[in-house]
């Protein structure tokens, strides 16, 4: 007989909401991941439900990587919960504090007056020495809690800079959560390492479930394509605009055109980026060598491109790198859309996710009297594709995930429904004995006793 564990999804199931997967080992509590909904960063609704919580432990606080959809929330968190330990990798602490900023500074000058901030400069600043970090494949203890017997193991989740599956090891028991993760080497990162033995409970992202075209892809042809596309528009004159995280795609993508642009598979034009991708290439700069001793391809640093000047006449060609990647209201990436997307010379190319209900999410399935009527626009007349540069799984490496780790439970979350139901049927059908479920927010669940 298993000892009781006990699971919560205290954030966001569907879509890409603000993440925070609450389990509770008898005695002890563990949260992983603490995020804000992108869809309404600034909002109160942007939180996960912590009241759900109350009058029972929180241990720890444990962070897979830095997006905002996974880290946004940890002050609030830890406000709530301040005897907690917070535990991630060292590359998402140098991350987290470079992205926490950020969003206070951004959402100040954004709101002005009406700002009324989760938590500011100074408690960032008081609380940013409780991180700690742990390196990947490394197990550490409950601090303080050794009694608990809880162990936790990051591994390599391939998804950003500093990225992590979390294991948590209890009483015999193994609970995997494996944030946001992808299989296959990308153009910076390394693909994600699992655990060899197999878990009794997973809980896994299925942000790509719904997605039929990823999981054909090879991503040499993929990279042929976008060179033969980028170098008509180029051309032309026109102006390219890609919709990207400031974390991760950014500099994946920066890495990908500086290669084409070195062996002259593209036309010479300005590369511009915008928002923070800057001071986050720096963090990469400084911490990849540390995670991949081995990585040859040189600094960002060293390659081509320039900072967004406010207030420069668009003018083509060029190539437009910024966010946000779902192109939310009020961000670069919507502002850019908004001046070129009339003009038949322009193109959006998708390297990305997007929600389905965000402009970005319209763009990709040219839903066009929708986008007229968000953007204020008479005609979207620029080209638009969509390439498979994912930082996530697609959908058939998740379920060789999952089969290879044969959990007795197994948890979708971080996806649209079609997508969470594909995964969910699919497991079904290469681990029939397993208990599959599609979680509610604020319900409980037993996990195993
Ligand atoms: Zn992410
Ligand atoms: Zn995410």
């Amino acid at each position: 007989m298993k000892s009781s564990i006990t699971y919560c999804p205290v954030g966001s199931v569907e879509g890409i909401g603000a993440s925070a997967h609450y389990l509770q080992f008898e005695r002890w509590g563990v949260l992983l991941d603490a995020g804000l909904d992108p869809h309404h960063y600034s909002a109160r609704e942007a939180l996960p439900a912590y009241d759900l919580l109350n009058g029972r432990p929180v241990n720890a606080l444990v962070m897979s990587h830095a997006h905002l959809d996974h880290i946004g929330s940890l002050p609030v968190a830890l406000r709530n919960f301040p005897q907690a330990r917070v535990y991630m990798t060292p590359a998402t602490v140098a991350l987290t504090d470079q992205l926490l900023y950020h969003y206070v500074q951004v959402q100040r000058k954004k709101e002005g007056k009406r700002f009324e901030p989760l938590y500011n400069e100074p408690y960032l600043e008081s609380i940013r020495f409780i991180y700690q970090g742990f390196d990947y494949e490394s197990p550490f203890p409950l601090h303080g809690q050794e009694a608990s017997g809880l162990q936790f193991t990051f591994y390599d989740a391939g998804h950003i800079l500093g990225s992590a599956g979390v294991l948590i090891e209890w009483r015999g028991s193994r609970v995997f959560y494996t944030g946001n993760t992808r299989k296959s080497a990308q153009f910076i990162l390394k693909g994600a390492r699992y655990p060899v033995e197999r878990v009794d409970a997973l809980i896994t992202e299925a942000t790509y479930g719904a997605n039929s075209a990823a999981e054909h892809v090879r991503r040499s042809a993929e990279v042929k394509r976008f060179a033969k596309q980028i170098g008509e528009r180029l051309k032309m004159g026109g102006i390219v605009l890609l919709p990207v995280f400031a974390l991760g795609r950014t500099q994946e993508m920066i890495a990908m055109i500086h290669q084409l642009r070195v062996k002259n598979r593209i036309p010479v034009a300005p590369i511009y980026i915008t928002g923070m991708g800057l001071k986050i290439n720096k963090i990469y700069d400084r911490l990849l060598h540390k995670m991949y001793p081995d990585f040859k391809a040189g600094t960002l640093r060293a390659m081509t491109f320039d900072r967004w000047q406010q207030g420069r006449k668009l003018r083509g060609p060029a190539i437009l790198l910024a966010t946000s990647g779902m192109m939310l209201p009020g961000t670069a990436s919507f502002e850019f859309a908004q001046a070129l997307a009339a003009n038949p010379r322009n193109a959006v190319y998708f390297v990305g996710y997007a929600d389905p209900d965000t402009p970005g999410g319209l763009f990709r399935q040219q839903k066009h009297e929708e986008l007229k009527t968000t953007f204020g626009l008479e005609e979207i007349a620029c080209q638009v594709e969509i390439f498979q540069f994912s930082a996530h799984s697609h959908r058939r490496d998740l379920l060789a995930m999952i089969e290879r780790l044969r959990p007795r439970k197994v948890i979708f979350t971080h996806g649209e429904r079609a997508a969470l139901e594909w995964m969910e049927e699919n497991t079904r059908k290469i681990l029939p004995k397993a208990d599959t479920l599609i979680p509610r927010q604020g319900e409980w669940y037993p996990l195993f006793g």
